[in-house]
């Protein structure tokens, strides 16, 4: 650029010299000496015109390359990483817009690579089970995930850039941010979410490093099936040692009547002896059912599938508690449909089957009627234990399949039951990737209804 600028103005010195060649040989006096002036004048002028045309020209072609270089920087700012300057020469403008194409291209790399690390980011935060809220200092939302908006029912509310107390009105989740911005330890309480539905949940708020502090980022977690989990298997510790109370406390009742006396007496000592044995029964097959249910829902069971006729089963099954059927004049009836033959486990559909029945013959009144009814519909076989017995009112109908859940507990001590026998026959039944139901009207009977997987649909 600089040897053009040296060339315009040498133009011109040359412009001016010739001008002065002219006219110094005729610097003597006569009429020859105006003319040759007025040519001086005309060739001086026409110098001066042509350095000036030829500096402008020049200008201007010095000009245009800084004008695309502000244009482009201009561009570079408005945020766009395409901006590329072109200039011809190899002198400094030129290197200088060379340096300035590999700083644009190296800037839209390192831009591109941000995004696409900001893009992973976003889609991992969104695919967490857990809420994320990132905060300011002064608790402004920078950033919430779908799941914090669904846990803390925001609905289509944006948070972003609101204070988290115009949007969140609960005090514990407040306070727990407030305490995590005021401690350089990290804060975890878990609270009781009161919104439209009731949870538990896990609040993990950290400040950012700061100082000064820059935020905090706060963590919720869901954990009401959890909790609800904890709670059932307190009632189930609970309950099981409520149940192996009152047979123990029995069983000791009578060992110390006996021994105080009692067993020389050959009247009272059978009736206490029988009481014992019948109460280490109950404790026998409370055991039992608690250790199978433990298996079961454990997935410990090692089930053995394969195809297994429910009518054969049935057969057997039915067999096996007609005496007890015929001693309350109850009438025992299979009706075959269709001959199913499901894809189970042959001692499980067994036990399905002995829990169904049992309490088929314990909940009907002596002459009535039980009935084992077997078909299939699609690609499953179905087993239904109908019975005209007492029937299960409808408020405790939904709860017959819980641990322990009775209707009449004393009736159901009374009949030898643990109350575990309907939650086995539901674990084993969902165990086969079956499921089971019942239906029932009081005094007029209960139908229970086992769907499992045929075994060659
Ligand atoms: P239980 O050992 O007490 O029989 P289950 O878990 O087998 O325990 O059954 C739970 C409760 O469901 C029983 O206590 C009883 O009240 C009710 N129930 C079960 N089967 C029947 C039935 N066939 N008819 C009426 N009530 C029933």
């Amino acid at each position: 650029m600089f040897r053009r600028l040296f060339a315009a103005f040498s133009l011109l010195a040359i412009g001016m010299l010739l001008g002065a060649v002219i006219v110094l040989p005729g610097s003597h006096a006569g009429p020859h000496r105006d003319a040759l002036w007025i040519g001086t004048l005309v060739l001086t002028v026409i110098g001066l015109s042509a350095s000036a045309v030829l500096s402008y020209w020049l200008t201007s072609q010095m000009k245009r390359p800084i004008a695309d270089l502000v244009e482009a920087v201009e561009e570079l700012s408005a945020g766009s990483t395409q901006a590329r300057v072109f200039l011809a020469d190899g002198d400094e403008l030129t290197r200088l817009g060379e340096s300035f194409n590999r700083m644009s291209e190296r800037l839209g790399r390192q831009i591109g690579e941000l995004e696409q690390d900001r893009q992973q980011l976003r889609t991992i935060l969104s695919g967490m089970v857990e809420g994320v809220i990132a905060l300011d200092a002064e608790q402004r939302i920078l950033f919430m995930n779908a799941r914090a908006v669904e846990l803390l029912e925001l609905g289509d509310l944006s948070p972003v850039e609101k204070h988290l107390w115009e949007v969140v009105r609960h005090r514990h989740l407040l306070d727990a941010v407030a305490k995590a911005l005021n401690s350089s330890q990290p804060y975890r309480e878990e609270i009781n979410w009161t919104g439209d539905t009731l949870r538990s949940l896990t609040v993990h708020a950290a400040r950012l490093p700061g100082p000064p502090p820059r935020g905090a980022v706060v963590v919720l977690h869901d954990t009401t099936e959890l909790r609800r989990l904890e709670r059932l298997r307190q009632d189930f510790v609970a309950n099981v040692s409520h149940e192996l109370k009152t047979p123990l406390s029995v069983i000791k009742v009578c060992v110390e009547t006996l021994q105080d006396g009692a067993a020389a007496d050959p009247v009272h000592r059978d009736r206490f002896l029988d009481q014992i044995a019948r109460q280490a029964d109950r404790l026998h097959s409370l055991i039992l059912d608690v250790l199978s249910l433990a298996r079961i829902e454990s997935g410990q069971e090692l089930f053995d599938l394969k195809p297994v006729s429910l009518v054969a089963l049935a057969v057997e099954c039915i067999e096996r508690h007609r005496p007890r059927a015929v001693a309350r004049q109850q009438e025992l009836l299979m009706q075959v449909e269709e001959e199913p033959v499901v894809w189970a486990d042959e001692e499980a559909v067994d036990t399905i089957l002995e829990n169904l029945l049992d309490n088929a013959v314990k909940y009907t009144q002596e002459g009535g009627v039980i009935r084992v009814r077997l078909s299939t519909e699609g690609v499953i076989g179905r087993l239904e234990v109908i019975d005209t017995g007492i029937g299960i009112p409808g408020s405790d109908l939904p709860r017959i399949f819980e641990r322990f859940y009775r209707v009449d507990r004393a009736r159901s001590r009374e009949m030898g039951g643990t109350g575990l026998g309907l939650s086995i026959v539901k674990h084993l039944a969902q165990a086969l990737h079956g499921n089971v139901k019942a239906t029932s009207e009081v005094n007029v009977g209960t139908t229970f209804s086992v769907s499992l997987p045929l075994a060659d649909p």
